[in-house]
Parts: structure tokens; C-alpha cells; sequence
């Protein structure tokens, strides 16, 4: 199955945020502007737990990629588990953090609350090497790789990893 890339993505997002405008008005669920880039970070954090044999699993590595837009319905479908313990966190809920998708909430709950069979560590770029990186995380050393190609400074960059990728650098 190769679906294919939504083409409308500007003109659906625009009609999308007039709705919500409306939806606002009469107090229900809104969007919010960085919906997308939410759901974008969601999937790369999720990503590493996607299994190749899934006839979907190109389609998910184009949407890390950037190449496809994020699908909410397949982050659903494919990582259930992951979507019920975000939009549950008690902890993002208590930080006044609301499960809607936005990249600073999505952030918030992957980098300090995951809670999977595989833990999310925060650490800091020691060492480049091509494609991969070693970093340090309390005082554990160890190299990870780094598939969303993001720019990464040796003693700068602060990172967090999945499953030895990293997923985003942090600020
Ligand atoms: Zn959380």
C-alpha cells in the first residue's frame, strides 16, 4: 500500500482553520497552528518502534522525512499505545499542557514522560562522525544515529534520543 502524499495540504489546512475558527467561537477542540509540526515530531519519536514488515512503513518513513505529510489517523492505527499514554499524561496535564497536538506539548511528553519499553534520554552531542553521533546522557557515553539529519555541534548540541536516533535537538 503506498498512499499518496496529500497535494491539497495548504488549501486543506487553510479551510481546516477556518472551521476551527468557528469551532472556537462555540468552545470545542481547536487546532493549533503547529498541529502539523506536532504530529511530525510525534511520528519521529514513534518511529523508531515501526516494524519494516508493515505495508505502511514506507509511508510512515516518508512522513519522518518530510517527504509526505504527518497522517494523525495512521499515528492512531500503528502506534495506539503511544497516542493513549500522550493524550492521558497526567503530568503534561497537571504542567497545564493539553493533548493537542502541538510540537511544545508533543515535545514535552516524549522528552519527560515516555513511558515505552524503550526509554527517550536527553544528552548532549560529544562527537560527529558522517551519519552518527557519540553523545553522553548522565554518564553513560554511546553513539547513536542521526536519520532526520539534523545539524548537530560537538559540545553544543543538546539532543534527545529514541532507540539510538536522534529524534530532535533541544534549545
Ligand atoms: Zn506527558
Amino acid at each position: 500500500m503506498t498512499p499518496a502524499c496529500l497535494a491539497q495540504h495548504t488549501s486543506s489546512k487553510l479551510s481546516g482553520r477556518r472551521n476551527s475558527d468557528k469551532l472556537e467561537q462555540r468552545g470545542v477542540f481547536v487546532q493549533p497552528e503547529n498541529y502539523l509540526e506536532g504530529l511530525l515530531l510525534f511520528s519521529r519519536y514513534a518511529f523508531p518502534c515501526a516494524k519494516e514488515e508493515w505495508d505502511d512503513f514506507d509511508w510512515l518513513k516518508k512522513i519522518v522525512e518530510k517527504k509526505c505529510e504527518p497522517n494523525g489517523w495512521l499515528l492512531e492505527y500503528r502506534f495506539g499505545n503511544a497516542c493513549k499514554s500522550y493524550v492521558e499524561c497526567g503530568l503534561c496535564r497537571e504542567s497545564g499542557y493539553k493533548a493537542d497536538f502541538s510540537r511544545e506539548s508533543v515535545a514535552f511528553h516524549w522528552r519527560y514522560h515516555h513511558e515505552g519499553k524503550t526509554p527517550v534520554s536527553i544528552a548532549t552531542v560529544l562527537e560527529v562522525s558522517r551519519e552518527m553521533a557519540m553523545v553522553i546522557s548522565g554518564s553513560k557515553t554511546f553513539w547513536v544515529s542521526n536519520p532526520f539529519k539534523h545539524l548537530l555541534e560537538p559540545m553544543i548540541t543538546s539532543v534527545s534520543v529514541h532507540n539510538n536516533m536522534i529524534i530532535e535537538t533541544i534549545e
